[in-house]
């Protein structure tokens, strides 16, 4: 055993609420902190005038893409036809694109291939360094339905309940669920109604049978309500939130997984995407930063979420200039550091191993140069990262 004893950084654990001085220690074998008075550490590391927080949790990727489309054409799109090689590369480059920036954790939320699920396995058997994920394997979708190319086309209660439990025995740990159209595809709006509540709580009741998670892109008013009264854990992007919206999240303790950065990603890219996609962008993105605005205010429970992957939505800098967006829109910086930490895990049911900085918890954090409370841009840049207990080169 290999202990390392970190001294004189400001710390955010998590489970504070400022940055703190905080000594603590990790094993480098088990991957995990340990309480640092159980035995003198055989090294010491001095991070005198440094910060210290859990290593980022993204709760919303699809990680078989390419944002640029370096690889073939058009982003989700292009998926299926790029076939289970070209995806597994381009997941992999992703993954360590994420891992490089301090995201140590996530939650792919449509994949092909159950390229996630199988990463997933491999990463957990410390066969690979990657950030842990907690896969879904592909989306379940109506036929004809929102993200069709990462998912599969699922009608009725018990197809829904069929295509579930398959996930489930392929690995997947989170079931998603197509509760309205997007912006991202064309002929349909973010108003569509989809799945119905009926098919989504079948697909809910499953996960939840198995102590799992469910969660529904939902962007308009009603599929959003639609997906609460299914039960689902979260709503991802929830674009048009009203007052009924929330207290009903409120009620039923739903998280809340914004993805500010897939519309303004697109935004920024007017002219070299196609017409209807930057057309939708445009329009919702006022909507969805007063609807988070709005939720963080009530006390919905928010975790962060990118979509990484969708146009020029990439997995570098997206998760901490994911934060910048969410204090902008409305959160306090603890809020938007709690979202990324704690509040992620959770939603992950991954928060009694990961998460936040306490001794029996995986090992997983950054260390940046300024104060991310006064600065929210400080967790963006050049950062070091560890994830289980070791430096990530
Ligand atoms: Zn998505």
């Amino acid at each position: 055993m290999t202990t390392i004893l970190f001294k004189n950084a400001k710390v955010f654990t998590g489970k504070n609420t400022d940055f703190e001085a905080i000594d603590f220690a990790v094993d480098t074998e088990s991957g995990r902190f340990i309480n640092q008075e159980t035995k003198a550490a055989d090294k010491v590391i001095d991070l005198k005038g440094k910060y210290v927080m859990p290593g980022l949790i993204n709760a919303h990727t699809h990680i078989v893409l390419d944002p640029f489309f370096k690889i073939g054409g058009l982003s989700s799109v292009n998926a299926v036809k790029t076939g289970a090689v070209v995806n597994t590369y381009i997941a992999v480059d992703n993954l360590n694109k994420l891992l490089k920036n301090g995201v140590t954790y996530i939650r792919d939320v449509g994949s092909s291939d159950n390229i996630d699920l199988q990463l997933s396995k491999l990463e957990k058997e410390n066969k690979i360094t990657a950030p842990g994920i907690i896969g879904s394997g592909p989306a379940l979708v109506m036929t004809g339905g929102h993200g069709v190319e990462l998912g599969l086309e699922s009608d009725g209660v018990d197809e829904i309940r069929k295509n579930a439990r398959t996930n489930i025995k392929n690995g997947a740990r989170n079931i998603k669920l197509m509760a309205t159209g997007g912006v991202s595809i064309d002929g349909e709006t973010p108003h569509d109604i989809q799945l119905s509540v009926d098919e989504m709580r079948a697909a809910v009741d499953e996960a939840h049978h198995k102590g799992y998670t469910a969660c529904a892109h939902a962007q308009g008013t009603e599929g959003i309500k639609n997906a609460i009264r299914a039960g689902v854990d979260s709503i991802e992007h929830g674009i048009y939130l009203d007052d009924e919206a929330i207290q009903m999240m409120l009620e039923n303790d739903t998280y809340l997984v914004p993805t500010l950065m897939a519309p303004w990603a697109i935004n920024q890219h007017p002219d070299k995407l196609p017409d209807f996609m930057v057309k939708k962008s445009l329009a919702v993105q006022e909507a969805h930063i007063v609807s988070i605005g709005k939720a963080a205010k009530a006390g919905v429970k928010i975790a962060m979420g990118t979509d990484s992957g969708t146009a020029y939505n990439d997995f570098e800098n997206g998760s901490s200039e994911e934060l910048e967006h969410m204090v902008e829109a409305g959160l306090t910086p603890l809020q938007a550091l709690q979202s990324v930490s704690v509040n992620a895990a959770e939603l992950l049911k991954i928060d009694d191993y990961a998460g936040s900085i306490e001794a029996d918890k995986l090992a997983d954090f950054i260390i940046i140069e300024e104060n991310p409370l006064e600065n929210i841009k400080a967790v963006q840049g050049d950062k070091i990262v560890y994830k289980k207990g070791k430096k990530v080169e």
